[in-house]
């Protein structure tokens, strides 16, 4: 439907009732061989392999379904889907970088990324530099003729900062830069980058989208044909494809991303406020706070928040930490996010920065707030500070 909102995209796109004997959702394809009955058809196919059903690994109309959901939500020309987001964001820098390019990535950029760019892309011959999240216009003086991405993720991983998009975007794109975007966390639902300026737009479904923590997905939106191809492109060279069952999850995951997204909100605004008034506490990292650095652009470009965040809590030594995560009752320790459940991670942002600087001496823990009672997490919260103070 023409201008429909979120809530009405999330419900109906991707799918096809009248074309699948009624049924409310789509087939899930398993597939590798496609078979053309005749020999003008194989050769037909052959000639646009990056559209249509040509072979498994390059789309099927399950790849296709979920695709055009996130492209819908995202507002972009078309979305390609691959087995993870680390695999989405690969596949991008892959796309538009060879060697003799310089590309510019935040500092606090997801640690795999950087770890991508470092030992992959630096070993191609391109040339990786950092640079601090809250620079906006000022990337102006990075930038080189050779630039050829500019990298965002905003609000950035473990510490939050956010990015003045716009600017970063408008003067990237003043020396023919890519701009790609991590928008992960905020979802197209609380912010669409494409609408701001950016080219690619990277989601690791995994978290939000998928939202059960039973599958690895992701997908890159491109505002343009031309990026659009040049993604496909990268991903077929590679072989990057998503599973069909995995799709499915994606997909299902959609149609209830707005209500699930509210109540993480809530939850991780209910948590913030708690934690920010406890005395161990020294700061909270959470882009609607007003002490973490970019609230304003927060404020002015994304105006909601999901479920994930960190504080900083004053040193404690190492039994005590153990002592207050070992005995969680709801809150799991794990890595990724984005669940229906609650999570607890000690992060450690200062050791793989280098543009700037994470000097802060404290105990840095990222919290996922699930879609329990934020009563009860705080409890398990509660619960958890006494055995910290017991082992002080
Ligand atoms: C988890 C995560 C990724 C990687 O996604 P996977 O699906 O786990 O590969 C990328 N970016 C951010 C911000 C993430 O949190």
């Amino acid at each position: 439907m023409k201008d429909a909102q979120k809530d009405t995209i999330l419900s109906h796109a991707g799918r096809d009732p009248r074309g699948n004997h009624g049924i409310v959702n789509p087939p899930v394809y398993h597939c590798s061989t496609v078979l053309f009955p005749t020999l003008a058809e194989l050769e037909a196919s052959d000639r646009t392999p990056f559209e249509g059903v040509h072979y498994g690994r390059m789309g099927t109309p399950t790849s296709y379904a979920f695709e055009e959901a996130v492209a819908e939500l995202e507002g972009a020309f078309k979305s390609v889907s691959v087995g993870s987001g680390l695999n989405a964001i690969a596949t991008a820098l892959l796309a538009f970088t060879k060697a003799g390019d310089h590309v510019l990535i935040t500092d606090s950029v997801y640690g795999p990324t950087r770890r991508f760019a470092n030992d992959s892309l630096a070993a191609y011959g391109v040339e990786v530099e950092f640079y601090d999240p809250t620079i906006g216009e000022g990337i102006a003086r990075l930038l080189k003729p050779n630039t050829s991405v500019v990298f965002l993720e905003s609000p950035g991983s473990l510490t939050f900062e956010v990015q003045d998009v716009p600017a970063i975007a408008a003067a990237a794109k003043a020396v023919g830069a890519t701009v790609i975007i991590d928008n992960t966390w905020a979802t197209p639902l609380l912010f669409q980058p494409l609408r701001h300026g950016v080219d690619v737009s990277i989601h690791s479904a995994t978290k939000y989208m998928v939202g059960h923590a039973d599958a690895m997905l992701g997908v890159i939106s491109c505002a343009d044909e031309a990026h659009w191809l040049a993604v496909k492109k990268a991903a077929t060279r590679t072989g990057a494809c998503a599973g069909p069952d995995d799709l499915f999850l994606g997909l299902r995951g959609l149609r209830t991303l707005s209500v699930r997204l509210k109540q993480h909100e809530a939850n991780a605004l209910a948590l913030a406020k708690w934690l920010s008034d406890r005395p161990e506490v020294t700061r909270v990292l959470h882009p609607a706070y007003p002490d973490c650095p970019g609230h304003a652009l927060w404020k002015r470009d994304i105006g909601g928040s999901s479920g994930l965040f960190s504080v900083v809590m004053k040193p404690v030594p190492k039994v005590a930490l153990a002592a207050m995560l070992d005995h969680m009752e709801l809150f799991g320790m794990g890595y990724s996010w984005g669940g229906f459940e609650s999570l607890i991670l000690p992060v450690r942002p200062g050791a793989i920065r280098t543009a700037t600087r994470w000097d802060d001496p404290g105990i840095v823990l990222r919290l996922h707030a699930g879609l329990e009672a934020a009563d009860d997490l705080i409890r398990d919260l509660d619960a958890a500070f006494v055995r910290l103070n017991a082992a002080l």
